[in-house]
């Protein structure tokens, strides 16, 4: 009840605006938000993706961890960029992993597939530092939303981040993989031993830290592991 006061109070003092447009009432308005272009078919994981008609990936990607990727929408596009870098680095506001829980939703509506309730979900992790930095994990934030709607449940700090790596942001895809080798590890396999696991994060680059994370799962008998983002930066 306080904090419902408390945040009424803000909302009243400093009113959220949208920050595609400004409009007062919230982060992100309706409009601008029905703008975002949904992707409505599935993408190998490849750099250049292909759509695919069946599940999964194509020949060329066959001996990948992850056997296959669903994203919402395209990196390219100007209000998503606007989405993740709000959350990520300028204002760092947690909120805004709503609206990139919606995309994902309303991307799986499109393919009209469902996230199985009895799959598992689970967040790339970031080092505990980096964590701490920010306050929160933005794939942690994602996931939670997906859980609380579809009703899969959660897994929270079992796949570790056990090595601090420099952002891939400024490395090229070789030294992605390099930079990530072996940054995972899993501490109680069981909890991910036959099951349906979907990785999530914001954003999908070239794959690098996805795949390395389904290594990890894989090796911890997970039977099947997929990519759930937001956005995806090759389509
Ligand atoms: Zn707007
Ligand atoms: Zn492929």
């Amino acid at each position: 009840m306080l904090k419902a006061v408390k945040n009424f109070l803000l909302d009243v003092i400093f009113p959220k605006k949208c920050l595609n447009c400004g409009r007062e009432g919230a982060y992100f308005c309706e409009d601008c938000l029905s703008l975002i272009e949904i992707n409505p078919f599935e993408y190998c994981l490849c750099e250049k993706p292909q759509k695919l008609m069946s599940t999964g990936k194509c020949w060329f990607c066959r001996d990948r961890k992850l056997n296959g990727l669903y994203s919402a929408a395209s990196f390219k596009e100007r209000r998503v960029k606007l989405l993740v870098h709000h959350l990520k680095y300028l204002n760092q506001i947690k909120e805004l992993a709503d609206y990139l829980s919606f995309l994902i939703l309303a991307h799986f509506n499109f393919i009209t597939k469902e996230i199985p309730s009895d799959s598992l979900l689970v967040p790339v992790p970031l080092f505990i530092k980096r964590k701490k930095a920010r306050g929160f994990n933005q794939a942690e934030e994602i996931a939670k939303i997906i859980s609380a709607k579809t009703g899969a449940k959660i897994s929270l700090d079992n796949l570790k981040r056990i090595r601090n790596t420099q952002p891939q942001v400024k490395l090229n895809k070789m030294e992605r993989i390099e930079n990530i080798k072996n940054a995972f590890a899993v501490s109680n396999a069981e909890e991910f031993k036959k099951k349906i696991i979907f990785l999530v994060d914001d954003v999908y680059t070239t794959g690098a830290t996805m795949e390395e994370c389904a290594k990890e799962l894989k090796r911890a008998g997970a039977s099947e592991v997929w990519g759930l983002t937001a956005a995806r930066e090759t389509n």
